[in-house]
């Protein structure tokens, strides 16, 4: 039995809806609401974003992507297959068509082979968003926090299911719920229109990912890899470089 560990972050517990089921436990309160926040942007606005060296420098930006900090997103996810070896397969082979940059193509195993099923013989699924990393989810509710780039809701940073790779957003949620729901992704509601979460997984560790990466890449500034986003994590992944750090990573 494993707990993801993620708290209730809206002020409306009575809104919250707990699913237990394969062992694990998601919690995805109220959803979110990412409005029409870029990451659609004009490619020169993209561009504007190769000067920003910081995840914070992204943040800042004008630009309301997270596909910058693809780089870094990259490695993130790479660490998480070094906690738990096979832990997310891509879903690129799948028969979908990322409608963001941003949007990183992995689920947890299990989710992309359903995923995989769910898709077969149709037009091609529209996704928006799938996993995110911890510091692209720092970057939404930093928006979210100051009224940026449309974000109207966010999960705090290790508190959203699409950081554990079992989410999906989809804008064609109408005509895909019943398909979708056959193979396993539960729709979250009228809240999140949008959102389907995956019936079971496990916690994908990704706040104890970045502190790993981070400590292997700063002998001289380590903090505590114990898997807990806090003040201490989020100043890291400010000053984190968007492209991720330099130099091949291993899992060592
Ligand atoms: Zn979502």
């Amino acid at each position: 039995m494993m707990s993801r560990g993620k708290f209730l972050w809206t002020l409306v517990p009575a809104a919250a809806l707990l699913v237990h089921c394969g062992g694990v436990e998601l919690e995805d309160i109220e959803g979110e609401d990412l409005g029409p926040y870029a990451e659609r942007m004009p490619w020169a606005e993209f561009m504007a974003t190769s000067s920003m060296g910081t995840v914070a420098g992204v943040a800042e930006s004008t630009a309301c992507t997270t596909a910058a900090i693809r780089g870094l997103s990259d490695q993130i996810v790479a660490e998480m297959n070094c906690i738990r070896p096979g832990l997310m397969s891509r879903i690129d082979g799948a028969n979908i068509s990322l409608t963001s940059a941003a949007a990183l193509p992995y689920l947890q195993a299990p989710a992309a082979r359903a995923l995989a099923e769910a898709t077969r013989g149709r037009s091609p699924l529209p996704i928006n968003s799938t996993l995110r990393s911890v510091a692209q989810q720092w970057i939404l509710y930093f928006w979210y926090r100051t009224g940026r780039c449309g974000v109207r809701l966010a999960a705090p940073p290790g508190r959203s299911n699409h950081e554990d790779g079992l989410a999906i957003d989809t804008s064609a949620y109408a005509s895909w719920k019943s398909t979708l729901e056959r193979h396993g992704f539960r729709w979250f509601g009228s809240g999140d229109p949008v959102h389907f979460d995956y019936h079971s997984g496990v916690d994908a560790r990704g706040v104890l990912a970045f502190q790993r990466l981070w400590n292997r890449n700063n002998p001289g500034d380590r903090i505590a890899a114990d898997g807990i986003y806090g003040p201490q994590t989020e100043a890291r992944i400010r000053r984190s470089p968007r492209t991720g750090f330099p130099g091949r990573q291993s899992c060592q």
